[in-house]
């Protein structure tokens, strides 16, 4: 993380300050989307097991030991998906950013007019783009071409581990709710109770979601929860076919 503060400090033209600003900015705003996620993925998965549980059985210590073991096993696979995807998206963009530092040490002026043909075909006017390119190239040559040909920031790259840890966090913090619902309302509510906490929950993740991605809120919200209702409508009635059939 870079801190703005300092960077407006040290740097009077406020250029690399509001660069630095536009990309953290987008960098929390993926971690917020990337934690809402988890979480409602947590809420539905784990709303889904303890009432398809319930479904068949009302007895608390089967509702427990299956919502538990959803939990802890859908917070590590989550950690696994994420530490996969995310290692295998950071080893494309190391190499892709490993050949331009290549390309820019072998052949730096076949490189700047690259870069100045980029901001040409953006509108700017060759003399313009060249001047760009020029002062770009002087000050981070590397950072310049990662933007503008790669769509990449160097200097924020994701962290597997960091991705990894902070989806099952939220998986976890999203399983707790559903969870706690379901043990601590009394028999004859469990089901009823924990689809209204988890209805309340996935209102607030389905309008989080949608300021972090800046979209209609009511729509995103809707989807959320009548996801979550289908899902947790199907488990409880696949729980009350097997609890009839075996039970
Ligand atoms: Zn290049």
């Amino acid at each position: 993380m870079t801190s703005n503060q300092n960077l407006a400090g040290d740097d009077p033209a406020g250029y690399q300050a509001a660069e630095a600003q536009v990309g953290s900015h987008a960098a929390r705003l993926n971690s917020l989307r990337a934690a809402v996620l988890g979480a409602n993925d947590g809420i539905v998965s784990t709303a889904g097991i303890v009432i398809g549980v319930a479904g068949a059985t009302l007895v608390p210590f089967a509702i427990l030991t299956a919502g538990i073991a959803g939990l802890t096993a859908g917070a590590l696979s989550m950690a696994v998906g994420e530490y996969v995807s995310v290692s295998a998206q950071r080893d494309t963009e190391k190499a892709l950013l490993d050949k331009e530092r290549r390309e820019l040490a072998e052949m730096p002026e076949e490189e700047l007019a690259e870069l100045a043909g980029l901001y040409e075909a953006k509108g700017l006017d060759s003399e313009l783009a060249l001047q760009v390119a020029t002062q770009l190239h002087a000050h981070d040559a590397l950072a310049a071409h990662a933007e503008t040909e790669l769509g990449i920031d160097p200097n924020e790259l994701t962290n597997p581990l960091v991705a990894a840890v902070s989806s099952a966090v939220s998986f976890t913090v999203g399983s707790i709710l559903p969870l706690a619902a379901i043990m601590l309302a009394p028999t004859a509510l469990k089901v009823v109770i924990t689809v209204a906490a988890v209805v309340a929950a996935l209102v607030l993740t389905g309008y989080l979601s949608a300021r972090a991605g800046g979209t209609s809120h009511s729509r995103s919200i809707m989807r959320n929860v009548a996801g979550g209702l289908l899902a947790m409508g199907v488990t409880y009635w696949i729980g009350r076919l097997v609890g009839h059939s075996l039970g």
